[in-house]
Parts: structure tokens; C-alpha cells; sequence
């Protein structure tokens, strides 16, 4: 069974010093980080940076071409910034992280027609001293995980979001809006304002920062159940992305997290730089000298030269803009064919006596009417799985092709207390 195309960066993790230059921090990160491409999209338009006082994360728009490149200007912005003082230090310095990447991308975007209407999701959190500096726009999130209590540091910069305020529908009811993915506030585009907050911190505490591709299918009380279940971060972050995977991973998933820890005397820093900032291609895109240089120093990498003009054409660009045409001009008799079509498309992995199952169409009876079928059934049993995976079985987990549920059954195969045989990866 294959692997997913374009996985990209096992799980990272430094364990350096806070920086140098005149630290005044009580506490610093020990942090890890990971982003994976997922199941569906062809790029990662996700990018993530953490180092000893810093951690953030951006999510390119969907549809917006050049997201992977406008995400990587806001996390390369949060790199650049002085982040290392007192907290409303560091929340001005965040501000103008936010309004530096904006020039940035708009500076990018004229340069370039091929980056036209890119924009970017943010949420950044620095230590300053014994205080949490968060600053956020969009919809990725930020948590704190104290006690065993999963605590939202962000608040959703959606359309979702501004109905459950008006009290016009429920958290429940906005996890299967049709329109849960509009995002009201980002970068690119116009003048922004970001949400900048600041809060007490402890050691022990753990935050974590994902982008919409983890939160939007991994339910929280999972993900407290397995920010409560790993001490190790590295641990944590890469029980996160395999739950995702898991559930289908249908977008971009970036999982950044720092638990915090009493600070020696500062000596050096090492730093994290994950998904599309860590590209060379999207660092020479950019039209900041000074941030495309943070961003390859911190990811390791050497720029030189001017940009390249991008060649390469965003297959998903081209049918976003042919999307809504497609909608107006179809017939009933279509969506009809479209819809029985899609039905016998969908695969999933689920559990049939006991044992986990792959099948097509949908697992439940619609009105009392079988609309799906087992294809195949394996020999793992659901009882000798994590609770986590068990959760997740126990709606189905989606899944593109038969290959990829086939995947996604090795996957669980290699969860298994013992191992299946069925597990192919090796151990
Ligand atoms: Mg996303």
C-alpha cells in the first residue's frame, strides 16, 4: 500500500536556548512542529515556524492562487520580528509583523499576476517573560492545554463564526455549514487588523497552533485526549497529523506546539520552519529581502538572486473560477447524476462485526435505503485498537479512493495491540 503523495516533514523538534539578545524571558518553548500536504490537495499552501519564544502558523487561502507563497511571507514576518521584551513590546511588534506582511504580499502580488488575490490566514503566540503575547487573523487556532483542559486562545474570523454570535446557529451546527470554510479577515487583500491579546502563562502548560485542517476534523475532545496522553511534543504533534490523516485529511494539516518550560540563561536559538515557508521557490517569490533571508536562515537554506517568474499552472485556481458557473448552468437531471455518481465515488473505512472494513458509497442507510457496500474486510480487529482510532471508526473515515482506504486500513493495521500482520509500514 502506497504512501500519501508529497508527505513531506517527519515531526521536528530543537530543544535550544532562547535567543541571545537581551532575553528577558521567564519561560521558553520546547517545541515541535510538523505539516503534511494531506490527502486531497496537491500543494501545501500551510506554513509553520516555532523557535524558543515564538510559534505560528499560517494557512493560505483556499482558492487563492499563491497561498503557499502568502502564508510563508506571515510566518517569515513573525521570524523577522523582535520579538524578545516586555509584552506590550512584543504586541506592538507583533501588530507591525501583521502589517509588514501585508505590504509584503501586496508588493508580492503586483510583481507577479500569477500570485493575483493571494492571501493568508495567522495566528502567532510569543513568550514575553511570564505572559503569552497571541496575535490572530483568520481561522487557524490557537489553544492553551492546562490541567487537562483545552482553553481557545482565538476566536474564528468566519461567516460561521459571526452567525454562532448572533445566535443564529450552534458550534454543531457550524461543523457541517455549507460555507464553514468563509473566512471574513485575513492578510492580502486590504488593510487588516489583527487580534492581539496577551495572558499569563505557567510552566507546564502546552500551547498549541494548527491550521483548520486538524481542528476542522479532529473533534477537540480529541485533541485533548491526545495532548493529554503524550508528554513528549514531538510525540503529540505526530499523534495529531495521523489523526487527521486518518479522518481523511482533506486539507493542509500544520500542527505547531510549544510546551513551556523554566528558562536557563539564554545562550543560542534554533528555530522550525515547516510547509510552504520552508520552500526555496516561496522564499524567492517574495519581494522582502529581509524576510525571505530570516526564513532561509531560520529553514536552514541559501537564497540568492531575484524571484522567478512562476511558471506553474494552479490546477485548482482553474476549476475554483469555473466552480460557480458550473453550478448556475446545471440542470436538475445533472446534479441528479452528478449526485448518484458522487455516492458510488465516496470510499470509506468502517467496522463490520467487529472487524474494520473498506467500502464504497455510504456507509449508512439513507431513509431506510442501502446506498453503500463492503468491498473488502480485513483481519483487524476494532477491539485491539487505540481508543482514539475507534472513535473515529465509529462514523466512518472518508477516503478518496479504494487505494487511499485501503492506506488508511494499513494505517490502523500498524495501530493494532499486537501489530496486524496487515501493517506494512515498517516498525
Ligand atoms: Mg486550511
Amino acid at each position: 500500500m502506497s504512501e500519501h503523495p508529497q508527505r513531506n516533514e517527519p515531526p521536528q523538534q530543537t530543544d535550544s536556548e532562547p535567543a541571545s539578545s537581551g532575553a528577558s524571558s521567564t519561560y521558553r518553548f520546547h517545541f515541535a512542529a510538523r505539516s503534511d500536504v494531506g490527502s486531497v490537495r496537491e500543494q501545501n499552501e500551510d506554513s509553520g515556524y516555532a523557535t524558543s519564544h515564538a510559534l505560528a502558523v499560517a494557512d493560505g487561502l483556499g482558492g487563492h492562487a499563491g497561498g503557499e507563497v502568502a502564508s510563508a511571507i506571515a510566518v517569515g514576518a513573525v521570524a523577522t520580528a523582535a520579538l524578545v521584551s516586555h509584552a506590550s513590546a512584543v504586541a506592538e511588534s507583533l501588530h507591525e509583523a501583521v502589517q509588514r506582511a501585508n505590504e509584503v504580499i501586496d508588493a508580492t502580488e503586483s510583481h507577479d499576476a500569477h500570485l493575483s488575490g493571494m492571501g493568508t490566514t495567522l495566528t502567532a503566540v510569543a513568550i514575553a517573560g511570564s505572559a503569552l503575547v497571541i496575535c490572530h487573523i483568520g481561522d487557524s487556532r490557537g489553544y492553551l492545554f492546562r490541567d487537562n483542559v483545552l482553553i481557545p486562545l482565538t476566536v474564528d474570523h468566519t461567516y460561521v463564526q459571526s452567525l454562532i454570535d448572533a445566535g443564529r446557529l450552534t458550534a454543531e451546527q457550524a461543523q457541517h455549514h455549507p460555507q464553514r470554510s468563509v473566512v471574513l479577515r485575513a492578510l492580502g487583500g486590504g488593510p487588516v487588523t489583527a487580534d492581539v491579546s496577551v495572558r499569563d502563562i505557567r510552566e507546564g502548560d502546552r500551547i498549541l497552533l494548527c491550521s483548520d485542517g486538524l481542528s476542522g476534523v479532529v473533534p477537540d475532545a480529541l485533541l485533548t485526549r491526545v495532548l493529554g496522553g503524550y508528554d513528549d511534543p514531538t510525540a503529540a504533534v505526530q499523534a495529531l497529523v495521523e489523526l487527521a490523516l486518518l479522518a481523511g485529511a482533506p486539507d493542509n494539516v500544520t500542527v505547531v506546539l510549544g510546551d513551556v518550560v523554566s528558562s536557563p540563561a539564554p545562550s543560542r536559538d534554533g528555530a522550525i520552519v515547516i510547509g510552504a515557508a520552508g520552500e526555496l521557490r516561496n522564499q524567492q517569490a517574495m519581494q522582502s529581502e529581509d524576510i525571505r533571508s530570516g526564513l532561509a536562515s531560520a529553514s536552514g537554506q541559501k537564497t540568492s538572486g531575484a524571484a522567478p517568474k512562476r511558471v506553474e499552472t494552479n490546477l485548482r485556481t482553474h476549476l475554483t473560477r469555473w466552480r460557480l458557473p458550473l453550478m448556475f448552468t446545471a440542470g436538475l437531471l445533472v446534479m441528479l447524476t452528478l449526485v448518484r455518481i458522487w455516492i458510488f465515488s465516496q470510499w470509506w473505512v468502517g467496522v463490520d462485526s467487529q472487524h474494520v472494513v473498506v467500502g464504497r458509497g455510504i456507509p449508512q442507510p439513507v431513509l431506510g435505503v442501502n446506498m453503500g457496500k463492503v468491498v473488502s474486510r480485513t483481519s483487524i480487529l476494532v477491539s485491539r485498537l487505540p481508543e482514539y482510532e475507534r472513535m473515529l471508526l465509529n462514523d466512518s473515515i472518508s477516503a478518496r479512493s479504494q487505494s487511499d482506504a485501503d492506506n488508511i486500513a494499513s494505517r490502523l493495521a500498524c495501530r493494532t495491540v499486537p501489530v496486524s500482520s496487515e501493517c506494512a509500514e515498517p516498525r
